[in-house]
């Protein structure tokens, strides 16, 4: 059932909303590090481990059953949050291990393991993998150890003064050469939508597989990642307002069904001898070991919660409240953005530096008018270092956040560099 939007009825659902800090209200503006959690999220997970908790897809009694059913019922609800079929999306502990799996399991599809389809998707010697130039490190890191591992050669798409993808770049750097576009959809620093169907588009006429972080985008956009024509993407729970330990990757069947697996173990085979081991379909095939069961219960009740609300209005709602804080960031002297275009979709999130003060000074400053950023090089160093900079301070809104929250935030934000005497200096 959809509900009109009300921002103070979604607040309502958040129990952590109503903390102070230093007797100021919380103005939480870290959902791009982790989302809050509603309670029907907080309630779902208790309420499994109270009523239903038991090992899934093996005992014969009743609440393993019942466990069993909710775990499945849970993928398919989420599943459906970004258009997909069970049996193509996989629960994974986060994006990380999503892109650790994709990576790693075509590093062993390079080595000869997987099905007939495998030795094609693998990079070798002279082969290149490209991903962008503002990756999340968890995109970065595992393309680096498959290239070192393979003798692929890594490049990347570089990143514009704006914010913005270098696309006549991305043209001449996707080729024939190319194996794998790793990218995300969402830059976690800039807030900026990339360009998924020109980037699919480039990657398919050169036969490249595509890989999608959708970990930001998730939270606040609605996604279709089969119509997306992406091949594999990942995303986490505790970004979308469910627990940690729980992300998900999915996948097109056919690579899924080529692909060998990157952990192996309990729960992923149908016969095992001493010697070998025949494996299940996906998603079974890369779901070695226990499960985090209550989690994904949970995570099901978290996209159930979102998807009560009117999705248009949500977007409006975030979309305002993008526009409030950029403005009034852009207003504010001695403030650079990271991104500052007009000329892409956003979300509410924006990152930024404020002159002559340290990030942590300033995320120090707010924390003292109760509000929460994040500091630092949020995992993207080389983007920071593209900007000449080795940190930011990064204020990401949820569908809970005010006009009144962002205001406070702005208010805080104009009061730093008098503080720091700042200003005296520039
Ligand atoms: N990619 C992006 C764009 C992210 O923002 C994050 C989390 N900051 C990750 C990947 C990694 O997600 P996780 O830590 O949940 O595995």
């Amino acid at each position: 059932m959809t509900v009109p939007f009300d921002v103070d009825a979604v607040r309502a659902d958040f129990p952590i909303l109503a903390t102070e800090v230093d007797g100021r209200p919380l103005v939480y503006l870290d959902s791009g590090a982790t989302s809050q959690k509603p309670r029907v999220v907080l309630d779902a997970e208790r309420d499994f481990l109270e009523r239903a908790n038991a090992a899934v897809h093996r005992g014969a009694h009743t609440l393993a059953a019942e466990a069993t059913e909710l775990f499945e019922d849970a993928r398919a609800t989420v599943a459906e949050f970004v258009g997909a079929s069970p049996e193509q999306t996989i629960w994974t502990s986060g994006a990380t291990a999503g892109l650790n799996l994709v990576a790693g399991s075509l590093g062993y599809a390079a080595l000869g393991r997987g099905g007939p389809d495998a030795a094609a998707l693998a990079p070798r010697p002279g082969d290149e993998i490209v991903v962008t130039e503002a990756e999340h490190h968890a995109n970065l890191i595992p393309w680096q150890e498959l290239a070192a591992r393979t003798g692929a050669t890594l490049r990347h798409i570089p990143v514009l003064e704006d914010g913005r993808l270098d696309m006549a770049r991305a043209a001449e750097i996707i080729g024939a050469r190319t194996k794998v576009v790793a990218f995300p959809h969402v830059s976690n620093v800039l807030g900026i939508v990339n360009p998924v169907a020109e980037l699919v588009a480039l990657a398919r006429a050169a036969g490249a597989l595509t890989v999608l972080d959708a970990c930001q985008s998730a939270p606040h956009l609605a996604l279709d990642l089969p119509a997306s024509g992406v091949d594999l993407a990942v995303f986490s729970g505790h970004k979308v307002y469910a627990p940690y330990g729980i992300g998900v990757l999915w996948g097109r069947g056919e690579v899924l069904a080529s692909l060998p697996p990157f952990t192996t173990g309990g729960s992923m085979i149908t016969t095992v001898t001493l010697d070998s081991a025949e494996y299940l379909p996906p998603p079974q095939r890369f779901e070695a070991g226990t499960q985090p069961v209550s989690q994904a219960v949970a995570f099901a009740a978290a996209v159930r919660w979102l998807g009560s609300f009117d999705a248009v209005a949500v977007r409006a709602h975030e979309a305002q409240l993008e526009r409030r804080m950029r403005d009034g960031l852009r207003s504010i002297d001695g403030i650079r953005l990271l991104g500052d275009t007009d000329a892409a979709e956003r979300i509410a999130l924006q990152s930024f530096e404020v002159r002559g003060v340290h990030a942590h000074d300033v995320g120090q400053f707010l924390d003292s008018r109760g509000v929460a950023v994040r500091v630092g090089h949020h995992c993207a160093q080389p983007l920071h270092r593209r900007f000449g900079m080795t940190a930011s301070v990064r204020a990401s809104a949820a569908v809970h956040t005010t006009t009144a929250e962002v205001d406070a935030f702005l208010d805080a934000v104009s009061g730093v560099r008098s503080f720091f005497g700042a200003e005296a200096a520039a």
